[in-house]
């Protein structure tokens, strides 16, 4: 990955870099880290930026993926903690209601992809 412009490291190692604005990222991470909200390519590329592990929680290991579109050079940052179960594997500010919005994107899709067949 060429220079990162990183935007805010924390205390934990981890950082921000890249497109953190809340429209982008989500529609990123509804298209499950696969396709640029940008461009709409599928040539992303994932890097691993390992923060440190927890000794007290069974070496989980926390830090920062770096996605990078490889078609129109966009990029983001999400934190990871492989003690959040799955659905909290990224981020805690998911909380705040993106994985259920997710769902129901998925219903929404899962529901034209059906009406298209059904024609
Ligand atoms: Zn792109």
């Amino acid at each position: 990955m060429d220079k990162l412009e990183i935007h805010h490291k924390l205390s934990n190692g981890q950082f921000y870099c890249g497109d953190q604005s809340d429209e982008s990222r989500k529609q990123f991470y509804f298209d499950d880290f696969k396709i640029c909200p940008k461009c709409q390519s599928k040539e992303i590329i994932e890097e691993n930026y390992q923060a440190g592990i927890r000794l007290s929680r069974s070496y989980d290991a926390y830090g920062t993926d770096v996605f990078k579109c490889n078609n129109c050079q966009w990029y983001t940052s999400f934190h990871y903690d492989e003690g959040g179960d799955s659905e909290y594997y990224y981020e805690p500010r998911w909380k705040k209601g993106w994985i259920e919005e997710k769902k129901i994107y998925e219903e929404n899709k899962k529901k034209e992809v059906e009406e298209q067949n059904n024609k």
